[in-house]
């Protein structure tokens, strides 16, 4: 496990500093040289890591919002990035969902390269809201859904006070 987290923390590095938000996630798909598709899907699956003949594969599905097919896109990325040199390239490969370990650290990855602390931090502090609730604000701009911006201004700890409906 520790490697893994080592080898996903080594990946995050390797992403050129992400000045402003969004992040650009279908350059970081093809400079990962995984080609990501977009079809119907059972409603429990938010979408699938493939190894084929053809190299790898992220299938997302098309019933979910965009903020979510961005999040899949991330997680699935870091499942990509988590399985360099483990397989042949003719080995469909298939990501056990009891892997609770694995799905945890695809978040973090998801989270961290979606929306990076100290991006997050200044967004949050330049920010002007107005009328408008900040973390929706936030998450718009990041292209993320509101709980997971919810989630990370936590994290981080940073205070988003909520604005009162009249
Ligand atoms: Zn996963």
């Amino acid at each position: 496990m520790s490697s893994s987290a080592l080898e996903t923390a080594y990946a995050i590095r390797l992403i050129p500093r992400h000045i402003e938000p969004p992040l650009d996630l279908n350059w970081l798909a093809e400079w990962f040289g995984v080609e990501v598709e977009i079809r119907p899907l059972p409603k429990s699956v938010a979408g699938l890591y493939i190894h084929t003949d053809y190299g790898p594969h992220i299938i997302l599905n098309s019933n979910d919002s965009p903020e979510r097919q961005r999040w899949t896109t991330a997680h699935e990325l870091a499942h990509h990035i988590l399985s360099i040199g483990k397989q042949s390239s003719d080995e469909v490969f298939r990501i056990k969902t009891d892997e609770t370990a694995a799905e945890s650290l695809c978040d973090r990855f998801a989270a961290e390269i979606l929306m990076p602390a100290a991006l997050v931090r200044r967004k949050a502090a330049e920010v002007k809201h107005g009328r408008f609730d900040k973390t929706a604000l936030l998450a718009n701009m990041f292209e993320v859904s509101v709980i997971a911006m919810r989630i990370r201004l936590r994290e981080l700890g940073l205070n988003v006070t909520r604005v009162k409906h009249r």
